[in-house]
């Protein structure tokens, strides 16, 4: 068990071809348990006439087609799964905006696998069973509230179950309980900050909060750089998905130089999304994961949507885990705007590195006389302020930038902080309101 920086030294350190070698006798495995479980990979290997004793390499992994969130939904709920509901403990469903949600499941030994997956993630960041550890996401059925919350368990830490949202209520906690660690996405970590400057809560002084996991949702380097100043705390970058499990699945270690995937528990591959061959490492495509360990419900190549690299070279913490550089946001996200490809965190990079501004954003898309328009709102980190001469010649600057960033100029509106709607989940970053013709 865990030593030193290690939570799983046996997995943790294991060389590059030690972990090829347990990758293949775990693809394998898997394999086989699918072929022989699962009724819909039973007919997708047949319908490639590929029997599991035909995977003798990793790259024969290439052979078997991919998995698709559609596939979850046409076999909606759980027709993908390797063992019968009935022997699983809990399951998890994601909502889609159309059609069915997705659903994913887990035996008893999926719980514990994913709680370890999570325990090793806060480990390697520095937490011992001596924290105090406050989760401000949702629980039920999104996977950061149970999902952080078995694993810190399993690490030993005193949990406060927080749940998302009643800030003030987050801050008497974090004060009153001396939580040392948190974890809450990165939208949600710029507005306790709000909460607490309005009520005179300097964090450095008042709480012993100094490590703060963030993730879910997409959030540019200046953004994670920005939180941990106004919190006076490292923050790290967590990424995970509710069909890979949740949380655990990739996880910035103290270095802060890409997430380290867990190749004992997933096969990575980045595919060019269009022609879907694999794209070399350093450059950006979608992720494609294929699961290791999972008993109820592996996911051979399954298509994440979420657009990334592999970042190349060897990091200095030792761990050989191929790391993941932070999600650019997912292939559905793309704003193409006028024949241009615009990724909302292109936005949001520009935007966080003027002072005045305060976290939160919101890009609509409109039809304007037939023209289709971006228009970015921003909030002001002041709650008014009224020499106009100097907040023209902000909006001209921030346009100026967003434009050589994005090549299409936006209109730019400046709005008193606190007017753009807030949600309790995930941020809505964008709202597309172009006429369809
Ligand atoms: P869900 O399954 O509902 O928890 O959503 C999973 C999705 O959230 C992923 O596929 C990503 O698009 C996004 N996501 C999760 N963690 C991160 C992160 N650290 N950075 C960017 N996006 C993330
Ligand atoms: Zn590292």
């Amino acid at each position: 068990m865990s030593n030193g920086a290690f939570f799983n030294p046996e997995f943790e350190t294991l060389s590059r071809s030690e972990i090829d070698a347990l990758q293949l006798e775990r693809l394998q495995a898997t394999v086989r348990h699918c072929y022989e479980g699962s009724a819909f990979y039973h007919k997708r290997l047949d319908g490639i006439h590929v029997k599991p004793s035909d995977i003798r390499s990793l790259e024969d992994l290439r052979r078997i087609p991919f998995t698709t969130k559609q596939d979850l939904r046409d076999t909606y709920p759980w027709g993908i799964a390797s063992i019968p509901a009935s022997q699983c403990i809990r399951l998890h469903s994601s909502s889609g905006t159309t059609g069915n949600p997705t659903v994913i499941l887990h035996s008893r030994q999926d719980i514990d696998q994913w709680a370890n997956a999570v325990a090793r993630c806060l480990w390697m960041v520095g937490c011992r069973p001596e924290d105090v550890f406050q989760n401000m996401s949702g629980y039920g059925m999104f996977t950061g509230g149970l999902g952080f919350q078995y694993g810190a368990e399993k690490l030993g830490m005193l949990t406060v179950p927080a749940a998302a949202g009643n800030t003030l209520r987050q801050l008497k906690f974090l004060t009153d309980f001396g939580t040392t660690v948190a974890h809450a996405i990165p939208s949600y970590a710029s507005r306790l900050y709000e909460v607490m400057e309005e009520r005179g809560i300097d964090p450095r002084r008042d709480l012993q909060l100094r490590t703060l996991v963030i993730g879910a949702e997409p959030h540019s380097e200046d953004t994670r750089r920005r939180i941990e100043q106004m919190l006076g705390v490292k923050a790290y970058n967590s990424f995970g998905m509710s069909e890979m499990m949740g949380p655990g699945v990739a996880f910035e270690c103290p270095e802060q130089n890409g997430l380290h995937i867990w190749e004992d528990y997933f096969i990575v591959e980045i595919v060019d999304p269009v022609t879907l061959e694999p794209v070399p490492d350093g450059e950006v495509g979608e992720l494609v994961l294929t699961t290791l360990n999972r008993e109820a419900m592996p996911l051979l190549r399954y298509r994440t949507r979420d657009l990334t690299r592999i970042l190349p070279g060897d990091c200095p913490c030792g761990r050989a885990h191929k790391r993941l550089d932070r999600m650019k946001g997912r292939s559905d996200d793309m704003i193409i705007l006028k024949g241009v490809n615009i990724f909302p965190i292109q936005i949001e990079t520009i935007l966080m590195h003027f002072d005045e501004l305060a976290s939160d954003y919101l890009i609509t898309l409109e039809t304007l006389e037939d023209n289709d328009s971006m228009t970015v709102q921003v909030e002001l980190k002041e709650m008014f302020i009224d020499d106009f001469t100097k907040l023209q010649a902000l909006e001209k600057e921030i346009t100026r930038q967003l434009r050589d960033e994005i090549l299409i100029t936006p209109r730019v509106r400046l709005v008193p902080k606190g007017t753009l709607p807030k949600s309790e989940g995930k941020a809505v970053r964008v709202q597309d309101l172009r006429k369809q013709y």
